[in-house]
């Protein structure tokens, strides 16, 4: 049966593709050897480096930000390297299996779901390692399965204490474009990210931002990457061209997004994310349900992860929510399987269309059963309406 309305993707991610990407990419693919394709593409990789706060290249790949994960570790790093990494939750374990399948042995600090990565560990580890086995320190800052950030300045202030040359690599996938993120600043070496989160397009973009250390890693590199290689894209970038088939339509919508990034300013879309997720928060305490993430300084301000009341599922919840309210949370994953959902407030966003997520979610632990109290929304709405 035909749903009336807008469906609501308050996942954190794939998040709400604005009507002018749409529009942007609804045209014919040109041929990508043309030079109106080279135009394009210089323009964009030119442009996408501001939203990294970079003026080093960024390579964009037709792939999930998966496949952004293996380029940063198959371009600088040879089997059997030491890699430091943190376990802040499911997307943080994903990584550091996909590094130990190629290889890599890893080390991974361990951590509790509930908060962002344990830098003082870790300083603790590179501060001990004075011969400098580990070759790269990787870390998640905005982890999407908790709903916990992670300090980056604190953690390159670590390496730096500890005059370590590790590589700093880290995933910006849900946090680029919806939370404060400095390539240059806090000398980040990779940076991985994906299309279809803060940038608001559809699926299929990822990325790497890279410094010049890590070029001359790749450089040095004893087992060169092959489709994710960096010397052949920036060989061809050079000439605004791709070693193979670019995603051409969805780099239009790439340059839409960072004129539309721009067009609001940088720093007034973090805001927007911080009064959001401040709002979302202050709904879910109303409710009085659980914050999943237990050190505010770590809250995130792209989704909001809330722990079920005991013998409740939070799976069971969600689907309620589906059916009746035509809105898709995001689930609990791998060891928070049915006992999170998670409130996605990041992308093309703003107050009314928080506010009816918000409703539906108040609405949903009413007919779904869950103990809570009303009065949630409410407490989001005061928060909005008096925090212009
Ligand atoms: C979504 C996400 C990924 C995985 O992205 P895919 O595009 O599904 O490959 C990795 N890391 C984080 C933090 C994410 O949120």
């Amino acid at each position: 049966m035909r749903k009336a309305g807008r469906h609501f993707v308050q996942i954190p991610g794939p998040t709400n593709v604005p009507d002018r990407i749409l529009h942007a990419m609804a045209r014919p693919t040109i041929d990508h050897r043309s030079p109106e394709f080279a135009e394009l593409a210089k323009d964009v990789l030119e442009s996408v480096k501001t939203v990294f706060r970079t003026t080093g290249p960024v390579f964009i790949y037709p792939s999930s930000a998966t496949g952004a994960w293996e380029a940063a570790l198959a371009n600088t790093l040879a089997e059997g390297d030491r890699v430091l990494m943190f376990e802040t939750g499911h997307f943080a374990t994903l990584w550091s299996q996909l590094a130990a399948r190629l290889g890599l042995k890893v080390e991974l600090v361990p951590g509790d779901w509930r908060s962002g990565a344990d830098i003082a560990a870790g300083a603790k580890i590179l501060a001990a390692d004075r011969a400098h086995t580990i070759k790269a320190v990787c870390v998640v800052h905005n982890e999407t399965s908790t709903g916990c950030v992670s300090d980056v300045a604190e953690l390159r202030a670590a390496l730096d204490a500890a005059k370590h040359p590790a590589l700093l690599m880290v995933d910006t996938v849900s946090s680029l474009a919806s939370i404060d993120f400095r390539q240059d600043d806090w000398h980040v070496d990779v940076t991985v990210a994906g299309s279809q989160k803060g940038l608001m397009l559809p699926p299929g973009l990822s990325f790497n931002a890279v410094s010049d250390k890590a070029l001359a890693a790749a450089q040095q590199a004893k087992r060169p990457a092959s489709y994710w290689s960096w010397a052949e894209m920036q060989k061809l970038n050079a000439q605004g061209f791709f070693p193979y088939t670019p995603a051409t339509n969805l780099l239009y919508a790439l340059k839409e997004a960072i004129a539309m990034l721009h067009e609001e300013g940088l720093d007034n879309v973090f805001a927007r994310h911080q009064r959001h997720a401040e709002a979302t928060r202050r709904a879910v305490r109303g409710w009085g349900l659980e914050i999943l993430c237990r050190n505010p300084d770590h809250y995130s301000g792209s989704l909001t992860a809330v722990l079920m009341p005991d013998g409740h599922s939070a799976d069971g919840f969600r689907k309620t929510v589906a059916e009746r309210y035509n809105m898709s949370l995001g689930n609990g994953l791998s060891k928070l399987a049915d006992r999170v959902f998670r409130i996605g407030h990041l992308g093309d966003f703003n107050d009314i269309m928080l506010s009816a997520a918000l409703s539906g979610v108040e609405m949903g632990l009413a007919n779904a059963g869950v103990p809570h109290r009303a009065g949630g929304v409410q407490a989001a709405l005061d928060f909005l309406k008096g925090n212009g």
